[in-house]
């Protein structure tokens, strides 16, 4: 297969006492595997087609493939974004193009929580960069891939299906967000920021 689940970049209990580890274990090792599962079966699916030239399911093909893949990314950028030394202020490039975007950390924070505590449904909370207006948006998206903006490139996200939280925070999402604002890996946000802005 195309796809492959990647490993975690820490042990499933790393993250206590803010990301328990049944949850991490149950969200990587089964709902992120799913993600990949289908994207493989997505592509397999839509290459039969080219091959047999019936695409008489194309349209369900190619939802699918937006949302397994939709998935799929944001999943591995939501475990990278994560680390067991993170949380505090943003330093450096992040820290200053925030201040800028969103007037301050504190600004940017409450404006983040806010809008990822609104999602409907299941979804996200994404900080994107886009290229077309030079600046950080704060964007949500449903499931995984609605409600995108075109072009940009997200570079922290934080997941808020019931999947994420509900066996410790149960209907208490705001406290799921609160939590993971402790986790959140400012350095790797930085460096995916600093190679955005050169596209
Ligand atoms: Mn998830």
């Amino acid at each position: 297969m195309v796809y492959k689940l990647p490993e975690l970049p820490y042990a499933y209990d790393a993250l206590e006492p803010y990301y328990d580890e049944q949850t991490v274990k149950l969200h990587h090792d089964a709902h992120h595997k799913s993600y990949v599962d289908g994207l493989n079966n997505a592509t397999r699916k839509l290459a039969e087609a080219r091959e047999t030239g019936d695409y008489a399911m194309i349209k369900h093909w190619e939802r699918e493939l937006a949302f397994h893949g939709s998935g799929h990314v944001l999943h591995c950028l939501f475990w990278n974004n994560m680390s067991p030394d993170g949380g505090g202020n943003p330093e450096g490039v992040i820290a200053e193009q925030i201040d800028k975007d969103f007037g301050s950390f504190e600004a940017f924070k409450k404006h983040f929580s806010s809008a990822t505590a609104a999602v409907e449904g299941s979804g996200w909370g994404i900080l994107a960069w886009n290229p077309y207006t030079e600046k950080l948006e704060i964007m949500t998206t449903e499931k995984h891939q609605n409600l995108a903006i075109w072009g940009v490139t997200p570079l922290l996200v934080c997941d808020v299906w019931e999947h994420a939280y509900y066996l410790k925070y149960q209907n208490k999402r705001p406290a799921w967000i609160e939590a993971w604002w402790n986790l959140v890996n400012w350095k790797d946000v930085e460096e995916r920021l600093v190679k955005a802005a050169k596209l």
